[in-house]
């Protein structure tokens, strides 16, 4: 049998074109590049970054990674479980658990990876997930990789939870997932009712603080410590938190704390700790830095929720639509992917950078402009884009 000339074999990726195609014809063409920054002129502000404490690019990060970095050498060269877990990652987990207030803590290599190992790690074919349709997209993958029933709830509703714990009442253990903030509007769980649900019916509550790590709580916890601040009974409904590394706390790198017996199973068990290489120890040190600043400067999650509040306060006056959010995260509802990208275009005209987000982000029908406020916002730069998005919409602008 002869092998066809390279010009005559069918293309294995021939389907690919036609598939972006579509994507463009939809509006939901992502096009790759660096993050936009004002075309010729200064850098834009940055209205995107999840970077809410202003860490990412504080020094005393950069020292501790730097140290670390000398210390380890740059990457950590195998799995935690073979060779690669370093003393400073070590030390990270002690940190995160004295910080969280549980036993122990486990550190992956991303919030992703976090998600899609811990939750098939803790259900299979014989139980149940209760997951909030909202959920992030690795709290999804973690869902499908556990190969559990898959019950999905009305967003932020706990009578629907009520009613899916009456029907897996049967299933070998039930898990309810849910992100305590949500990170494209900027909502919070129900996590009161949410809570007292689990203990009533002996379900695991797992909960994903990637966006209230170190902005919500009086020490900086998370949503947790902020919802439930005026129900301690109801803290051991909590069973699982995952947290991540990579958005207030300025590094990289996904957690999970808990009770220690959790850890060891999670040690043990979770395919993406056990079969995935750790993360820099760099990354570890700059991560153990940052808690130990979102400790000792408590004004910059004050500072980062009060901007966030003359945000939505002045976008409410104007008329804006920002939904429930009651975060740093305000999203303003553009309705179709064309309206969110040409609001998103003309705030970089006026320099300030906030991205559009377009299904599969968000549901079709709820395209938004997602402004991310940080601690190191100033008043006047929130000031200025409140105007230059009154500007955006004036039909002059047009
Ligand atoms: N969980 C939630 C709720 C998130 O929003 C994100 C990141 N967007 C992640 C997990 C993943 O975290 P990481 O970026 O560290 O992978």
């Amino acid at each position: 049998m002869s092998v066809p000339a390279p010009a005559d074999r069918p293309d294995p990726l021939g389907w690919a074109p036609a598939e972006i195609e579509r994507l463009r014809l939809a509006g939901l063409l992502r096009q790759r590049g660096a993050t936009p920054s004002g075309a010729d002129g200064p850098p834009l502000v940055d209205f995107g970054a999840n970077d809410y404490l202003g860490l990412r690019s504080d020094p005393r990060l950069a020292a501790a990674a730097a140290a670390a970095a000398d210390r380890y050498g740059w990457g950590a060269g195998a799995s935690p479980v073979v060779s690669g877990r370093t003393e400073a990652h070590a030390e990270l987990e002690h940190r995160i658990a004295a910080f969280e207030g549980t036993e122990a803590a486990l550190v992956f290599p991303s919030g992703f990876a976090t998600n899609a190992g811990v939750i098939p790690a803790l259900v299979d074919e014989q139980d149940a997930i209760l997951t909030d349709e909202r959920n992030h997209a690795s709290i999804i993958d973690g869902c499908r990789l556990a190969r559990a029933e898959r019950h999905v709830y009305r967003h932020a509703e706990a009578n629907d939870v009520e009613r899916l714990l009456r029907q897996t009442a049967p299933r070998r253990r039930r898990l309810i997932v849910t992100d305590t903030l949500f990170s494209m509007e900027g909502d919070f769980a129900p996590l009161v009712e949410i809570a007292q649900l689990a203990l009533d019916h002996g379900a695991m509550l797992l909960v994903d603080e990637a966006h209230a790590t170190g902005v919500w709580g009086g020490t900086g916890r998370g949503a947790v410590q902020h919802l439930l601040a005026d129900r301690p009974d109801l803290l051991p409904a909590v069973t699982v938190r995952v947290g991540t590394l990579s958005k207030a706390l300025g590094s990289a790198g996904g957690f999970v704390a808990g009770s220690a017996q959790l850890i060891d199973w999670l040690y043990n068990r979770a395919r993406s700790y056990v079969f995935s290489t750790a993360c820099p120890p760099a990354a570890a040190a700059a991560a153990t830095a940052a808690l130990g600043i979102v400790t000792s400067e408590p004004h910059r999650r004050e500072r980062v929720r009060s901007l966030a509040q003359q945000l939505r306060a002045a976008l409410a006056e104007e008329g804006w639509d920002t939904g429930a959010a009651a975060s740093q995260i305000v999203p303003v509802r553009a309705g179709g992917p064309e309206a969110a990208v040409a609001l998103s275009r003309r705030l970089a005209e006026a320099g300030f950078y906030a991205p559009a987000i377009r299904p599969p982000s968000v549901p079709s029908g709820h395209s938004l402009l997602r402004l991310s406020v940080s601690a190191r916002h100033s008043n006047d730069e929130i000031h200025r884009l409140v105007a230059a998005l009154r500007s955006a919409r004036s039909p002059r602008s047009v």
